[in-house]
């Protein structure tokens, strides 16, 4: 029997980790800890309902476990075999017990491809990410497949960075691997900082390994040996179970000389950040890998050409890496199966603000708003209605209630003004301010700017003293124009994309919501 119990950071924050150690202690009571093995895992994604705890092959999810309910769940489940019925999931006004995660509404719509291991695996255990195909995909790429094969994979499978941009990875990889160099770098960006996404670090605590994976097939394809990953301080639990993961594969060979008996060697390092939301612009993330200030700079040059160390660098995200060893075992076209026309695959959202189930959920691209928010997400928790969705960030935009039948993909969202962002998706009710909502984001970005150039340092700073005026009733008619024609400006002049993006919450607010802007602008104190 397995006992699988989330140790990601929001299960540990109510105390899981406690929760395996005395379910441990329990069994070694009963002498039976020899049958049973309890398997600490990464996010289950069903953050709002944890701790969670899934008894295998029994196919059985506990939700909301607490230290006081260990022993029920030893005694009751482990011993007698018989179920802990109050531990049960029950969807809202439905009477019936749910026994297995996939009976979940929540579960129902979601396809996990880059969180295929979270919650399945132990992230510290090499052995477990092997037995499930781990290294499988490095091992066929090793012995079949040449550099430009892998990148003619990936392009095929139209996988497209999920930091973001969405740049198209295999045409990131090409224009890397086209450059003639002596040296060339992998770089993972784990700089994960918009407020309200988490699902980077989810991975990386749930599934180390298939991220060293990835990187050492991109190194691969692009003629590089070495890997840095960049990681914000904070991500403690991540950082730690990547630095296991990293001496686990070198342990058993898998990073290092002579990959598999091949010619091909790689090695990773971590390189920690101090938490700007700028350094996840990739030079700006490299010029901080250097030791500089993390400022971004112009392009061109871009990365793939003068990056780390002024030598060729494909920066990819954690989510992208994610994807990279599925695709290779199961083959680009079934990847490309998945999604819309312009997007393929799935995409991986934080689920956070005024909704049931928050969490973390991955669904094909294509997937809407709606089912999204009312069948995944459960609507709202008291049945107020939802008027808008904050997506991507503070680098994104809002999107309304008439919208939620879109189909999410990379060009629908930029079509209104929104961007997928790294997926950060803020349900927002009908009693949520929106221009405080925007203030918020903007008060944010204005903090994290980096100073480099003057709109942005300036701009943002004069967006969110308008704003502050408005909702301190001190403001006119006139802050609403200065506002769109100051967020124009900013977006249309600024160095890098935190400054051109910055507006964004503010120009959709207002493009949406016009009337709550003027209900400020025309009641002055
Ligand atoms: Fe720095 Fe902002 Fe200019 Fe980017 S846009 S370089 S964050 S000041």
């Amino acid at each position: 029997i397995n006992v699988l119990v989330c140790n990601g950071t929001s299960c540990m924050s109510s105390d899981s980790e406690m929760i395996a150690k005395m379910i441990e202690k329990e069994l070694e009571k009963r002498s039976i800890e020899a049958e049973i093995r309890i398997i600490k895992t990464g996010c289950f994604g069903f953050c709002g309902q944890g701790p969670i705890i899934k008894i295998e092959p029994d196919d059985i999810t506990y939700v909301q476990v607490k230290v006081e309910d260990v022993n029920d769940i030893v005694d009751s489940h482990l011993v007698h075999r018989t179920l802990v019925e109050r531990l049960l999931y029950k969807e809202p006004n439905e009477k019936d017990q749910i026994k297995d995660g996939s009976g979940m509404k929540f579960y129902k719509k979601q396809m996990r491809i880059a969180l295929r291991n979270c919650g399945e695996i132990d992230p510290e255990n090499i052995e477990d990410y092997i037995v499930n195909d781990g290294y499988l995909a490095l091992a066929k790429v090793l012995e079949e497949y040449s550099p430009e094969d892998v990148i003619s994979i990936i392009k095929k499978s139209s996988l497209r960075g999920r930091g973001g941009g969405g740049f198209p990875t295999g045409l990131k990889w090409e224009l890397t691997r086209k450059v003639k160099s002596d040296q060339k770098y992998i770089v993972c960006n784990a700089d994960e900082g918009d407020p309200g996404a988490f699902m980077d670090r989810s991975i990386l605590e749930g599934d180390p390994h298939s991220i060293l994976e990835a990187m050492m097939i991109a190194g691969y394809a692009i003629g590089a040996n070495h890997g840095l990953i960049y990681i914000r301080a904070e991500y403690g639990v991540a950082t730690e179970r990547l630095r296991k993961a990293i001496a686990a594969a070198k342990k058993a060979g898998l990073i290092g000389e002579n990959i598999f008996g091949t010619e091909f060697s790689f090695d990773i390092e971590i390189k920690l950040g101090a938490g700007a939301f700028v350094c996840g612009e990739e030079t700006a993330l490299i010029h901080s890998m250097e030791g500089l200030r993390g400022e971004p700079t112009k392009k061109p040059p871009f990365p793939s050409e003068a990056g780390y160390r002024n030598k060729p660098t494909s920066v990819n995200n954690v989510e992208t890496f994610a994807n990279i060893p599925a695709i290779i075992i199961n083959g680009p076209e079934w990847f490309s199966s998945i999604g819309t026309k312009s997007s393929k695959g799935t995409k991986v959202f934080a689920l956070a603000g005024q909704i049931r189930n928050n969490g973390l959920v991955e669904v094909p691209m294509g997937t809407t708003f709606n089912e999204i928010v009312y069948e995944i997400g459960g609507g709202h928790p008291e049945g107020k209605e939802i008027k808008a969705i904050q997506i991507g960030g503070p680098s994104g935009g809002v999107i309304t209630k008439e919208f939620f039948d879109m189909e999410i993909d990379y060009d629908s969202l930029q079509s209104k003004g929104a961007m997928m962002g790294s997926g950060g998706m803020i349900i927002m009710d009908e009693d949520t301010d929106m221009v405080q909502v925007a203030k918020f984001y903007l008060d944010f970005t204005q903090d994290e700017s980096c100073g480099k150039c003057t709109p942005c340092r300036i701009g943002t700073k004069r967006m969110y003293e308008i704003l502050e005026r408005l909702v301190n009733m001190e403001g006119s008619p006139e802050d609403l124009n200065k506002l769109k024609v100051l967020g124009e400006n900013i977006k249309s002049t600024s160095l890098c994309g935190l400054g051109q993006t910055a507006p964004n919450p503010v120009l959709s607010t207002m493009k949406y919501f016009k009337e709550e802007y003027e209900a400020y602008a025309y009641r002055t104190k």
